[in-house]
Order: C-alpha cells, then structure tokens, then sequence
C-alpha cells in the first residue's frame, strides 16, 4: 500500500519544483504569449495549496478546510483547462468553471461537516474534477483538429485517464460505501486517484512545455523562411521548397518556372523614393499572387526578382500564367502619393526537361530566358527554347 502522506508531500515538491522551471522558460518568449504559461503556473502553484490543506485537515470534517482543500484542487484543474484553452485560441469559460469548482467545494465542506459521509465526498469531488478533465479534453481535440501536435496527444492522454479514473472512483464509492473514511487511509481506487492527482499536472506541464516550444520553433522557422517586406518565401527557403518538389515528382514535362524581374525598377527608387519602391514590390508581389493557385510556390530570389515554381503545368499552361502576370503589373500603376507608379516586368519561363538534375538548372534557365526578354525590350514572356515571346513591348516601362 502506497504511503498517501508521501504522495502529497512528492506532489507538493514537484509542483513548486515545476513551476519555477515554467516561470524561468516563461523569459524565452514573448511578452505577449506568456499569459497562458502564467495561468498554467498559477494552477500549479494552487495544487501543493490543495495538498497542504488536505494534510492539514487530516481526519477532521472541519467545514472550512474541506471547502479549501477542494476548491484549490478542483480550481486548478480549471485554470489548467483555461490555460490550454487560451493557448489553442478557444474562449476560456472560466466563469463555469469557477462557479463548479466553488459550489463543488462549498456542498464538499457541509456535507464533510453535517453528513459525514466520505463516499459522498468522494464523489462530488471526482464529479467535478472529471467534468473538467472531460473538457480540458474536448478543447485539446479542438487544438488537434486546428493543428495536430504530439504534446496535445499527451495532454489528450492526461485528461483522458482522469475522466476514467473520475468514472471507477465513483463507482467504487457507489457500490460500497464508506461513511468515516478520508484521504490519508484510502482505499486502492482512492490512491491511484491521488497519485493521478498529484502525477497528471506534471506530466501535462512537460507536455504543455513542449507545446510552448513547437510554436515557438515554428515561429523560428516561419520568421527564418519569410520575406520580410512581401511575406512571401525569401530566397533560401524558396529554393529548399522547390528543390525538395523537384526530387519528390520525379519526371520531366511536369513543372515549369518562371522568373519575374521588374523593368527599371531602380528609377522607380531614385524618383518616388525607396519607400514607395518597397510599396510597389508589396503591391506587385500581391498581384502575382492573386493569380496563382494554393499549390504554386512563391518566393522573392532578389531585390526585385521573383521565382514561381508551377507544378503540374505545361509550357502553354505556365505562358499563359505569366501573360497573366505582365498583363496584371502593367495594366493599373500602383497607387502612390502624388503620382501614381506604372511598372512592368520581364517573365522567363523554363519547364522541367530530362537533363535537369536540380531546380536550380531549371532556375537557370528561366534566367537566361528573362534576360532574352529584357534584351527583346523589356515587359514581356519569353519560353526556354523558344524563339518567339508573347508580347512584345509596347511602352517604354518604368518611368518613361
Ligand atoms: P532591369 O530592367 O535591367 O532589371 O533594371 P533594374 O533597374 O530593375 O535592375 P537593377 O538590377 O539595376 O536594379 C534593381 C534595383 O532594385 C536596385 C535596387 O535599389 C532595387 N531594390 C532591390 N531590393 C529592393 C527593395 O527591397 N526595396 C526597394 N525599394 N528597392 C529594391
Ligand atoms: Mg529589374
Ligand atoms: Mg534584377
């Protein structure tokens, strides 16, 4: 038989111990997401409360200690819930909570002090404790559907077995009642449900750290993969996504890419100004977007250079985007105080061939197509392989 003195004391220690870890990681980001690690803390802090009070109280019935004891208890499995609930981005619910939570204890402290039946104690606490486990598990398949994520598994399994050891610690209690019974001589079902008490909110502070941290690093990731300015691939990332669809369709005929170079872009700085010229890549990166499907991936490869790399397209297919494309920069100027700038911009085109092996070659070749276009006088399509081009150009780009 466990020793429920030792539990409660173990518990007290490794929570305080687990707080502090959450308090100090709570520095590694940012100001304005640690709210939900600081509710989470603030439960933990209420579970040694709950422990202390419960030793305490001891055998006695005494009204108040009971009402203490569980409201600490069963409020901070609510403020957890909250907490995971604020981190998935789910409205927190905690007025319900709180109001089950303290008429839970207020009914625990009069029945410990006028009925003295421990059953009944028993089971109101795990009623409570498991209607908020239940929907501390409801909100983590929630987060699941959002995202799926391995320590909301773990969160998922935590509150999962409380609802289950809630349910037979009920059913025990129903089927043979204890009248003078209390939690320091407990029976097996009230043990494995103290150590649950005292085990879970570690085990789901480890998991809800790690959740802390998968966000954070997907942050990282976004932040390291992300254009500053357009919010569109940068360079590096561009080229790891596209490389990694070159080797994983591997055949030929089955993408093309286009490279997007804006015509002078460089007077548009010198005369309206570096600001606006960031306003028009804004603008032109917005257009270019508007015409590409989900699954077309983006990325800005320059200063004013863009790659799109077309799955599944044949040159015709991939022409007729990049018409697309010229056509939507050149026909409306980009809106600017006082005059409005007109830009245009030069497309290369190459598709996938046998004698590919990289995107890069690919890239390449979109390149030296480009610069054919550029040379061809600017603000137009010109195809890997082909002489021709689809547009020739009509005025003179940029500032003229
Ligand atoms: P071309 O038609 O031959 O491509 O001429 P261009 O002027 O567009 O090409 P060039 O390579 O000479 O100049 C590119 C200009 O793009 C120079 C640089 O100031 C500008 N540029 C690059 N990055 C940015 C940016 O982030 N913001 C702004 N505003 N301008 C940028
Ligand atoms: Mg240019
Ligand atoms: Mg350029």
């Amino acid at each position: 038989m466990l020793d429920i003195f030792t539990i409660m004391v173990m518990s007290l220690l490794l929570c305080g111990l687990m707080a502090g870890l959450l308090w100090l990681s709570a520095r590694t980001f940012p100001p304005n997401e640690r709210e939900s690690l600081y509710i989470w803390i603030t439960a933990l802090i209420m579970q040694p409360i709950g422990w202390t009070l419960f030793m305490i109280r001891g055998t006695s019935t005494d009204l108040l200690l009971t009402f203490g004891a569980n409201l600490f208890l069963i409020l901070s499995f609510a403020e957890l819930t909250r907490a995971l609930r604020r981190f998935i981005d789910l409205p927190e619910r905690r007025l319900p909570m709180v109001l089950l939570a303290t008429l839970t204890a207020a009914a625990m402290g009069l029945v410990a002090r006028f009925v003295g039946n421990f059953s009944m104690l028993v089971i109101m606490n795990a009623a409570a404790i498991g209607i908020i486990l239940a929907f501390m598990l409801v909100s983590v398949l929630q987060g699941r559907r959002k995202k799926p994520s391995m320590p909301l598994n773990i969160v998922a399994v935590v509150a999962a077995t409380g609802v289950v050891v809630a349910i037979l610690r009920s059913i025990v209690h129903l089927d043979s009642p204890q009248y003078d019974g209390n939690f320091l001589s407990a029976s097996t079902t009230d043990s494995i449900a103290v150590i649950y008490a005292s085990l879970s909110p570690i085990v789901a502070s480890i998991a809800f750290l790690l959740l802390y941290q998968e966000r954070n690093s997907h942050r990282l990731e976004e932040l390291a993969s992300t254009d500053g300015l357009t919010r569109i691939l940068n360079r590096h990332a561009m080229t790891r996504q596209a490389a990694r669809h070159f080797h994983s369709s591997n055949s030929t005929g089955t993408s093309c890419t286009l490279l997007i170079d804006l015509d002078h872009f460089k007077r548009v700085n010198d005369h309206y100004g570096h600001e606006a010229g960031d306003q028009v890549l804004i603008e032109v990166v917005r257009r270019v977007q508007d015409r590409l499907r989900p699954e077309d991936i983006f990325g800005r490869v320059g200063g004013e250079e863009f790659a799109v790399l077309l799955p599944h397209t044949t040159p015709d297919q991939a022409e007729s985007v990049a018409e697309r494309i010229r056509t939507s920069i050149e026909a409306e100027p980009v809106s600017h105080d006082p005059s409005d700038i007109s830009v245009t911009a030069s497309i290369g085109i190459a598709c996938r061939l046998p004698t590919d092996n990289e995107w890069a070659d690919c890239l390449r070749r979109a390149d030296k197509a480009m610069y054919r276009a550029k040379a061809l006088g600017r603000n137009q399509v010109v195809v890997d392989g082909l002489t021709n081009h689809s547009e020739p150009a009509s005025s003179a780009p940029g500032l003229s």
